[in-house]
């Protein structure tokens, strides 16, 4: 992609009305732009990224068989009514028609997913069954100050699944929680589980908090892995020894990318969701859900993968594997090492701008984040280019087909 044509440029004015770090940097470096608060259009940059960490998720999702489908966002009030959330779910949009009725905009998906689900569901050989969508979600949220973090329209994955017994359930739910971590880890996050509140889905619920300042979240852990609770519901203090001898617990804040919930029957009872066991008995299904914030994990990237010059993408979510910038005379030099970098399959923003200093084009390197950059000069000599990742400082001058060959290895192309 060459960056003179590409829709969405850098701008050198920190906009005034975000306070983020994640809002800041986005909307500086040509992600996303604000409609009105809490809800932010995507340009072509910040739509690459969102799609890569999609995608990443949906690849652990099928292999941990879901199968992947889209529901409605105007969903019948009637369903919300019968699980008693069209009262009690606080951020709940409600749309008037012009004609004689409302819609729940979607904040979740239970009250649309499980009677679709009985229509096909009747006996226990149709168990266990796992579905899931990549969708917008809509919530009135009372403050959305954090960009990303916490969004009235925003981009959710959302899991369900089905089973015969909450014995299934539980297993199922075990396996979540570890392809949860390894997911979180491919993004380029560290993720704690946490044991949480359900709210309005569940008894408890278990959190995956990205420890960071800016997180809204609280939780209280131990270091060494084996205990995380949200201080919502901890009962323990700051600074108690860890049972298990790894040191005092620590209150730290958090980002909440996901969140998993047993359901068990709380909405096929509601919704009248039943099959028939192996002795022909009439019992509801037992459910979990798994959600994680899409858009919201986008952000914490950010907030987690920044420093005073810009963004700095983990390899696997980046909008490109590398940056290419031509500067002064060498032009030609630089066409020729953009059209081998496609030809081999590798993702490549192209800063072919005319009049731009070389000041100004490594400063939009840093702050768009590509991992890799690439540089073609006068001073470069033939089949040569000067190579620099962003998170080093080193600069290197290797022979164009090195720097082909590394690149692939390292974005894995
Ligand atoms: P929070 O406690 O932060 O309000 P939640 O517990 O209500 O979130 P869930 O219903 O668990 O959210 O939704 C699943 C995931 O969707 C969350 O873990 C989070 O990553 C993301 N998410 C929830 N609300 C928002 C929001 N307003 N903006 C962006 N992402 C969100
Ligand atoms: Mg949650």
């Amino acid at each position: 992609m060459k960056y003179s044509k590409l829709f969405g440029k850098t701008i050198k004015e920190s906009p005034k009305d975000e306070t983020s770090i994640n809002a800041k940097l986005l909307i500086k470096a040509g992600f996303i732009r604000k409609e009105v608060a809490g809800v932010y259009n995507f340009l072509p940059l910040g739509l690459r990224v969102l799609n890569k960490i999609s995608n990443i998720i949906r690849e652990e999702m099928n292999n941990s068989g879901g199968q992947e489908l889209l529901l409605v966002s105007l969903q019948r009030k009637e369903s919300w009514k019968k699980t008693g959330r069209w009262n009690s779910f606080d951020a709940l949009f409600k749309v008037k028609s012009r004609y004689d009725f409302e819609y729940a905009l979607g904040p979740t998906h239970e009250e649309v997913l499980v009677p679709l689900v009985n229509n096909f569901v009747n006996s226990y050989r149709d168990l266990p069954l796992k579905l899931y969508q990549i969708q917008n979600k809509f919530r009135d949220e009372p403050r959305a100050k954090a960009g990303l973090l916490r969004g009235r329209e925003f981009l959710m994955k959302d899991l369900y699944s089905f089973h015969e017994s909450e014995e299934d359930l539980m297993k199922y739910y075990e396996l979540m929680k570890k392809v949860y971590k390894k997911t979180f880890s491919k993004l380029g996050l560290s993720a704690i589980e946490t044991l949480a509140d359900g709210g309005t889905f569940s008894k408890f619920s278990h959190e995956f908090q990205v420890v960071c300042e800016n997180g809204e979240d609280e939780i209280i852990y131990c270091p060494g892995g084996d205990f995380s609770q949200n201080t919502e519901i901890a009962k323990v203090k700051e600074g108690k020894e860890c049972d298990l001898g790894h040191g005092p617990l620590k209150k730290v804040k958090t980002i909440e990318v996901g969140n998993i919930f047993p359901l068990k029957d709380k909405f096929s009872k509601a919704l009248g969701l039943t099959f028939k066991d192996k002795n022909g008995k009439e019992k509801y299904a037992v459910m979990g859900c798994y959600g994680i914030g899409i858009s919201r994990v986008m952000g914490a990237i950010v907030e987690v993968h920044n420093d005073e010059k810009g963004i700095i993408w983990p390899k696997t979510v980046a909008p490109f594997d590398c940056h290419l910038l031509v500067l002064g005379n060498a032009k030609d030099k630089a066409n020729n090492i953009y059209q081998k970098l496609i030809d081999g399959g590798i993702g490549v923003l192209y800063d072919d701008r005319k009049d731009i200093s070389a000041g100004q084009k490594f400063a939009d390197a840093d702050l768009i984040g590509i991992p890799i950059r690439l540089v073609v000069s006068e001073k470069t000599p033939d089949e040569k280019i000067e190579w620099k990742e962003r998170n080093e400082h080193k600069v290197e001058v290797i022979a164009f087909s090195e720097a082909v060959k590394r690149v692939k290895r390292e974005s894995l192309v």
